[in-house]
């Protein structure tokens, strides 16, 4: 059989700051590698609006306060409902920080009005003021296990917010090394149904790729209802730039 994914992405003109293209190509290039059919729409303020409904994975990116704020409104008014409707039917998505800020109840940034976000996540994230200093670095974090792949996910952050989860609220991964979502609690990013988000920028899906096959095997699953056998792939450079990072890091592997 012949399988197709379309992959969404979310506002690429605005939100994609951080080399967040990357996890995008990634998914692209795991599909293709395995002889599954995918399409990359971009979507974004005035752009493929009606295509949004089709997705079968979403991916949208990291960006500074002032485009966060720009597609803000057109975010929970044009994308909004849609987005819900797909998440809560299982669609996988991966939501990069600006973008897991704005799937929370809202965003405080730094100067400025609050920007509302479509509270899929119960999370609020606030700038804590000029004192406070960017959340910046490599990091580390062990996957929560409802990934079913003990692992650890590597990736680089770089945030003003400090974002704190709702009560109820699964965190996507425990901070080993770097700051995660308030570099208080010692959690990272957060999920919902076959929804994350996340901290980690640019590498998270190049450096892991069992996360980004378990992406892509949702979207399947969803999608063909059944579980399709994804043919394994060499990997011998993702896990080597992973481990390389584990290294950096002083942290021991737990592949
Ligand atoms: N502008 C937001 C913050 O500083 C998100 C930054 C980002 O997407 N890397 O927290």
């Amino acid at each position: 059989m012949n399988y197709k994914l379309t992959i969404s992405w979310l506002y690429p003109d605005l939100m994609s700051t951080y080399g967040d293209r990357g996890n995008v190509i990634c998914l692209l290039k795991r599909c293709q590698w395995r002889g599954i059919e995918a399409e990359i729409i971009p979507i974004s303020l005035n752009l493929n609006n009606e295509k949004l409904g089709s997705s079968d994975l979403i991916f949208m990116g990291g960006a500074q306060d002032r485009q966060q704020s720009i597609a803000g409104e057109d975010f929970i008014v044009k994308k909004g409902p849609v987005l819900k409707n797909l998440i809560e039917k299982g669609v996988p998505g991966l939501f990069v920080c600006a973008a897991y800020q704005a799937i929370g109840n809202y965003y405080k940034p730094y100067t400025g009005d609050d920007i509302a976000g479509l509270g899929i996540f119960d999370l609020y994230t606030k700038h804590p003021g000029d004192q406070a200093k960017r959340l910046i670095g490599n990091a580390a974090a062990e996957l929560n296990s409802k990934f079913k792949i003990p692992n650890t996910i590597v990736g680089f952050e770089n945030h003003g917010g400090r974002t704190h989860l709702g009560k109820g609220v699964k965190p996507f991964a425990r901070v080993i090394r770097g700051f995660g979502n308030n570099g208080e609690d010692g959690y990272e990013g957060a999920v919902y149904k076959n929804c994350i988000g996340s901290y980690f920028h640019g590498p998270i899906l190049p450096k892991n790729p069992r996360l980004t096959d378990w992406l892509i095997s949702r979207a399947l699953v969803i999608k063909y209802r059944k579980n399709v056998e994804l043919t394994s792939l060499s990997d011998e450079m993702e896990w080597q730039a992973h481990e390389f990072m584990l290294k950096r890091l002083g942290i021991k592997s737990l592949q």
